[in-house]
């Protein structure tokens, strides 16, 4: 069997073990791992990760907590990007996180629209995928991705409604499905999971968060994508073969076509 982990962010320099990450991931059968950036420095390392590493790929973006720092970064990302199209084997597959999160606000309203607009722009440019975080902002997050054309890209950690669903399958987006479903009090989160069709969702760690049971408390790592894709089989009453097989389909369509 056969998993991704479509959001990680074991590249950053405070993660404690990456190799050993790493290793124990591709001992599960995770055949990639998608390393995400939050911002400038971490976009970098997801790079220099997955050039050391053949089966991590890179995704870069600022984070909308970051978007304060929003005109100089976006002039790095742009830069790096072009840097990134004249290497003949480029690792990068997405632009992301990017997004909209209302729940913290730390950076405005208006920065995080603006630097979202900006990352969409760049996605579209150099043809990437898109790794939206969206935290309590779909109904401002909708009407801007519906004046662009032919994204494609996931919601990453859904649990939103079940209508903000709805949307995101009716826009042909995937959904990130993490250890958050393992754990969560709210049954209509994991009533989400029960009924998404298996071809819209995609398996996601967001190491070092989010561990899911029966590993909290610990380091989130890659290989924990084997509890999630668990889980949901459990929840599912599917076979983990097929959770595998569909969700690293799936996680193939978007970022590795
Ligand atoms: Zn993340």
């Amino acid at each position: 069997m056969n998993f991704v982990d479509t959001h990680c962010h074991i590249q950053e320099p405070t993660y404690p073990d990456p190799e050993g990450a790493y290793q124990r991931a591709l001992d599960v059968g995770v055949s990639a791992m998608l390393c995400v950036g939050t911002d400038f420095s971490s976009s970098q390392q997801a790079i220099l990760f997955a050039a050391a590493h053949p089966a991590a790929w890179a995704s870069v973006g600022i984070h909308p907590h970051e978007a304060k720092e929003g005109t100089k970064a976006l002039d790095q990302l742009t830069k790096l990007l072009a840097v990134e199209k004249e290497k003949p084997k480029s690792k990068v597959v997405a632009i992301g996180e990017c997004g909209l999160d209302y729940f913290y606000n730390h950076s405005s309203k208006i920065d995080q629209i603006a630097v979202l607009r900006s990352q969409i722009e760049l996605a579209i440019r150099y043809d990437k995928a898109l790794i939206f975080h969206i935290r309590d902002a779909f109904d401002d997050f909708w009407p801007i991705f519906d004046e662009y054309k032919d994204l494609r890209g996931a919601v990453h950690s859904f649990t939103d409604s079940q209508a903000n669903l709805d949307k995101l399958i009716e826009r042909g987006l995937y959904m990130g499905v993490n250890g958050i479903m393992t754990f969560t009090k709210h049954a209509w989160q994991q009533s989400l999971i029960k009924t998404a069709p298996l071809d819209r969702i995609i398996l996601e760690t967001d190491a070092p968060f989010l561990t899911p049971v029966p590993h909290r408390g610990t380091v989130n790592e890659p290989a924990r994508v084997l509890q999630v894709a668990n889980f949901l089989a459990s929840i599912r009453d599917e076979s983990l073969e097929d959770i595998a097989a569909i969700t690293t389909h799936n996680a193939r369509q978007i970022f590795f076509n």
